[in-house]
């Protein structure tokens, strides 16, 4: 099996070494070990116009170049990163090692959020979801089929992999009791995402076609959408997530290009109506056959299938647009949980604990309806790459730190 970070691969992340400025690098994984390569450095040092933008402490500045500048430095990192050949030794003289264990390299925010958006396109999600807070009336709202709902979250608050995320404070109502209280939340728990990381914006007043999703996003990266169900549960009706969610959202620190997953598009599952003209991907589907993995502690508790998503990432961005709203370098927007059909596919533990009915029993003998203080969570993902390689999105790590 290759590595998920071959350099059919090419993840951009930011990064700096002890007294030195962040800037951006490219994750390499081959026999010589998991490295990230100063690709700032060596386009400078090749004289390239994009390397200024390389040498940002945000992939803002190279997002924002657009998608001719994209292309022709993907045909340059190919051969620089041995797609055909071996690693020149300017590439190994100018990395460093992400595995040694010194820690010497550290991993920033990738991107400088502007705005972010969640949307809920699981239909598996939003079904149990549904049938869990709203008992006895239809799952799906009558809008759910027809647009891809989803609400504005909080940019400032998104942290990159490895921050620890503090438990929530806030109002709760505990069933059956007539006041709410103010208590540490006693529900928290993780939503299995993929996010989209907008590089090129666009004017007030345009919209997004469908067309156009390639030449406005960048990349993907993983999303962890923590969520406080008790908070969320008290506070939701009638705008939806507000505090329940705005505490903490972790992506990784890597943001594999679009131009990577080629291999890994395919159609979304069938409509159940036919959908808008706005909406309508039949032409250009951006389904993905990506591969999420959920680890509890170090076990794995869930294998989300992103294939099975109901709306794309081209539709969620055209619909996002459809009123003329505008884009900015740096909107992140991420597909709601992912969860599948079958019980170890569901992207969240409210859904794997079925609203804390069922524990989950983990290896150790303890078990988990929502999260334990000290817990870690660990989201990975795979695509199908060219030639049965395998493309890697980062993952997106987090502990839970007991409440202040
Ligand atoms: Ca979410």
């Amino acid at each position: 099996m290759s590595a998920d970070f071959g350099p059919q691969t090419q993840a951009h992340g930011v990064y700096s070494v002890a007294g030195e400025q962040p800037r951006v690098g490219v994750r390499l994984q081959d026999e010589a070990g998991d490295v990230v390569v100063d690709v700032s450095a060596l386009a400078d040092r090749a004289g390239l116009p994009w390397a200024e933008a390389l040498s940002a402490p945000s992939l803002n500045p190279f997002m924002a170049a657009g998608p001719r500048v994209w292309a022709e430095h993907r045909r340059w990192l190919d051969g620089l990163l041995g797609l055909d050949g071996p690693v020149p030794d300017a590439v190994r003289d100018a990395s460093h090692a992400l595995d040694d264990g010194s820690r010497a390299v550290r991993l920033h925010l990738p991107f400088e959020v502007a705005d972010y958006v969640d949307f809920y396109s699981s239909r598996d999600h939003a079904e149990n979801l549904g049938a869990m807070f709203r008992p006895g009336q239809p799952p799906l709202t009558p809008a759910w089929t027809h647009v891809p709902i989803g609400y504005h979250g909080r940019a400032g608050t998104v942290v990159v992999s490895g921050t620890g995320v503090r438990r929530p404070v806030g109002q709760v109502r505990a069933p059956g009791a007539e006041h709410p209280e103010v208590v540490a939340s006693r529900r928290l728990d993780i939503e299995a995402e993929v996010g989209f990381v907008v590089g090129v914006g666009s004017a007030l007043g345009d919209s997004v076609p469908l067309e156009r999703f390639a030449d406005h996003v960048f990349g993907v990266c993983l999303v962890d959408d923590w969520s406080a169900r008790d908070l969320q549960a008290w506070e939701y009706v009638p705008l939806g997530p507000f505090l329940g969610k705005s505490f903490a959202t972790s992506v990784s620190a890597w943001v594999t290009p679009l131009s990577s997953l080629e291999h890994a598009r395919l159609p979304a599952p069938a409509r159940e109506h036919p959908v808008q003209d706005y909406l309508d991907d039949s032409a250009q589907p951006w389904g993905l056959d990506l591969h999420l993995e959920v680890r509890l502690n170090g076990h794995v508790v869930s294998r989300p299938p992103f294939a099975r998503m109901y709306w794309t990432a081209a539709q969620q961005l055209a619909h996002l647009t459809v009123n003329g709203a505008s884009l900015r370098t740096g909107d992140l927007f991420a597909s709601g949980t992912v969860s599948g059909a079958q019980r170890d596919e569901r992207g969240s533990l409210i859904e794997l604990s079925w609203n804390g009915e069922q524990p989950l029993e983990l290896p150790d003998g303890t078990t988990r309806t929502f999260l334990s203080d000290g817990d870690e969570v660990v989201i990975t993902a795979w695509a199908p790459g060219p030639g049965g390689t395998r493309v890697g999105l980062g993952e997106v790590a987090g502990r839970v730190e007991p409440a202040r």
